[in-house]
């Protein structure tokens, strides 16, 4: 089976993309990029762009989306990329999705796939409000799924529970609003476009998994027919 393409996902944070995309990646041969890791790369491989970026990114300032579109640009005209990549967390926006479009039709990929992990507020919530960790180990639990055996103690080692600054149900709430306003948008693009598949990102990591290797499959079937 082979990808081909760009692989895209959207969805909530908590949804699980990254370990799903990191695993589709492995299972593909394909590499996986993320937004800073590309900009990163650029800055090592010593590109243009990578020199105009650096200082950027030293001062911890956003590199505007000219420089952004031109690293992805480069990044997946490597020839690591010729069997299709999978994006973690980019585009972001309507513009960059529109960019990014003329650069896979520029570069021969044609239309990217795209899948978004529908996840309920409250399973959201439940999953990232509802985890708390060990502050010796770092073990994570969950007091709704995995509760530790006695209320904020580690099982394993005693040490006290506590839950990160990023988890407390607000934080959760803010980023959740967040991505409503900003992805929602981009999901509605690829429908468009016809290029949106759903799936239930509830469902047991290995479910979700077989789930994304049928959909990468059946659409490569769909993509071979119209040749
Ligand atoms: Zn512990």
């Amino acid at each position: 089976m082979s990808l081909n393409r760009a692989l895209i996902f959207l969805g909530p944070p908590g949804a699980g993309k990254g370990t799903q995309s990191k695993r589709l990646a492995a299972v593909l041969g394909v590499p996986h990029l993320s937004t800073g890791d590309m900009l990163r790369d650029a800055v090592v491989r010593g590109s243009e762009l990578g020199r105009m970026a650096a200082p950027m990114m030293e001062r911890g300032e956003l590199v505007p989306d000219a420089i952004v579109m031109g690293m992805v640009e480069e990044r997946i005209a490597l020839r690591d990329c010729a069997g299709g990549f999978i994006f973690d967390g980019f585009p972001r926006t309507i513009p960059q999705a529109e960019h990014l479009d003329r650069i896979l039709a520029r570069l021969g990929y044609g239309k990217p796939l795209v899948v978004e992990f529908h996840v309920s507020a409250e399973t959201l919530l439940r999953r990232v409000a509802g985890r708390w960790t060990c502050s010796v180990g770092g073990e994570t639990y969950n007091v709704y799924e995995r509760p530790p055996r006695v209320a904020g103690i580690c099982d394993n080692d005693g040490g006290k529970l506590i839950q990160r600054a990023d988890d407390r149900a607000e934080i959760v709430r803010e980023r959740m609003a967040a991505y409503e306003r900003q992805t929602k948008p981009l999901a509605d693009y690829y429908r468009d476009h016809g290029v949106l598949e759903v799936i239930d990102g509830t469902a047991p990591v290995e479910d979700v998994h077989r789930e994304l290797l049928g959909i990468v499959r059946r659409t490569d079937d769909k993509r071979d027919g119209h040749l």
